[in-house]
């Protein structure tokens, strides 16, 4: 075991690495972990050295407050290695700016960037060897804080952990999606905590995700609390709509996640000549656009899936079916345009790649 010490950072390294034993021809999404960890505990009002060490369970109180009262949130980016061997992450800053304001929104401590950058870079860097190459291959990389206080008093934590571990992730293509939108249950609500990556947003959503599953539905396309009329998120992705050759997407807010795919995907609509409209979306518009046959298509933006494209949608128990324009449709143009700025494929103007050294 060789233990490293850099100016923060203390690496204990694995004794011996699992990856002889992972299938990547079958690999479930989430499911395997790569070697190492990267932690950093909040103590005594100030962060304590950072660590790598072999990834592994750890002790924790069962009064740990994130147990109790959910103070918890996380973060998802991919690395991607191209057919050199260079390893690259995608807009990382992006997701250190995020993550320290869900912090704020919780009441949890900012995480310094030196740490941040220190820590995933070194981590992305130990575990490369699990990055494979070729276009949608990649390593998902989840930052995480949470409460470790061991107290019950329903308080902000004095004491917190902040984490990052990897996992591999290969394609797998899951087909299109029908969604239901939502009429009665909302993601989020004016002055809550949609905006921010809160653990808990996540687990609000998975009953009403449930019952649309039941009903035939793999997601929800949520709908604002207040009136049920505007199309805010579909499940826990961004949503885009393309009426005519126009896409629209709904403007971030109190109530949905400023997304780092829905930001890239305006961006790269808008330098190949796509008309982009950022504003409120009627439910009754795409409803109309879908009966005039205008409305060409409906897709969901986030790391994980990049574009997830959706063929139909259920709206007070009528069902719109939306064509497949497969190849031609902007979603799988646009979903191969990031996939190849992802993987050094083609020119990245605005500097989104981030190369791990
Ligand atoms: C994470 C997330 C997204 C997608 O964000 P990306 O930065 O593109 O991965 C969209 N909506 C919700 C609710 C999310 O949690």
């Amino acid at each position: 075991m060789s233990n490293i010490h850099t100016s923060n950072l203390h690496v204990e390294k694995a004794a011996s690495s699992k990856l002889k034993d992972v299938n990547f021809e079958n690999l479930a999404f989430g499911k395997t972990f790569t070697d190492h960890m990267f932690m950093c505990d909040f103590v005594d009002g100030e962060w304590q050295q950072p660590k790598i060490v072999p990834y592994g369970a750890m002790p924790m109180e069962p009064s740990a407050r994130v147990f109790h009262y959910g103070q918890a949130v996380f973060e998802g980016m991919k690395a991607y290695k191209d057919e050199h061997g260079d390893v690259f992450l995608f807009r990382p800053e992006e997701n250190f700016e995020r993550i320290n304001k869900s912090c704020a929104r919780l009441a949890m401590p900012e995480f310094p960037r030196e740490f941040f950058f220190e820590g995933l870079e070194t981590l992305v860097n130990l575990d490369k060897d699990w990055i494979q190459s070729g276009v949608g291959n990649s390593l998902y990389v989840r930052p995480f804080a949470i409460a470790i206080e061991p107290v019950i008093a329903a308080a902000p934590s004095q004491s917190y952990r902040f984490m990052i571990i990897c996992s591999p992730v290969s394609p797998y293509y899951k087909g299109k999606v029908r969604v239901l939108i939502a009429e009665h249950f909302s993601r989020s609500a004016d002055g809550g905590v949609g905006y921010a990556k809160a653990a808990g947003n996540y687990a609000a959503q998975f009953y009403p995700t449930k019952l649309a599953q039941e009903k035939g539905y793999q997601q929800i396309i949520w709908t604002d609390s207040n009136t049920h009329t505007l199309l805010e998120e579909a499940g826990t992705m961004n949503v885009f709509f393309r009426i005519n050759d126009t896409l629209i997407t709904a403007p971030t807010s109190d109530r949905i996640l400023d997304g780092v795919t829905r930001k890239s995907v305006i961006q790269l609509a808008q330098d190949n000549g796509i008309d982009v409209e950022v504003r409120p979306i009627k439910v009754h518009e795409i409803v109309e656009a879908s009966e005039n046959g205008t409305l060409k298509e409906i897709f969901g933006a986030g790391t994980a899936a990049v574009i997830s494209e959706i063929s139909a949608f259920e709206y007070r128990d009528k069902v719109h079916e939306i064509a497949d324009l497969g190849q031609n449709g902007y979603a799988a143009q646009l979903k191969q345009k990031m996939l190849h700025i992802q993987h050094n494929l083609s020119e990245d103007k605005h500097n989104w790649r981030y190369p791990v050294k």
